[in-house]
């Protein structure tokens, strides 16, 4: 039990490092969005809580200001807000909430 704790926590760095590299500070930021359980799978949508939840759809699109003002415009080195990199992360950890219910329907019951 101990023993796999602590290979976990390597691979943990070396992924932190891996992503710090590639997306810079919002590929910290996913990082700590999946260790904190905030990436959901529901039927129809991936959903990440941050400030506010967030729709990511494709591994890619986002219904976030971010991606709306800062990655699809005027960031051309910058192809993910820290939401769809956080989807990738929690799919390849896999380490998600899954959700057996569509997020559509969920949203009409608030
Ligand atoms: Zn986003």
């Amino acid at each position: 039990m101990n023993k796999e704790h602590k290979s976990l926590e390597i691979e943990d760095k070396d992924l932190k490092d891996i992503f710090q590299e590639k997306f810079g500070d919002r590929g910290k930021r996913a990082i700590e969005g999946v260790r904190e359980k905030r990436v959901k799978k529901y039927l129809d949508f991936w959903v990440v809580v941050g400030d506010k939840e967030h729709i990511v759809i494709n591994e890619r699109f986002c219904d976030c200001e971010d991606y709306l003002y800062n990655v699809s415009s005027t960031e051309p080195e910058s192809e993910f807000c820290w939401h769809s990199i956080a989807v990738r992360l929690a799919k390849f950890l896999d380490e998600f909430d899954q959700i057996g219910a569509w997020y559509l329907d969920y949203q009409e019951l608030l």
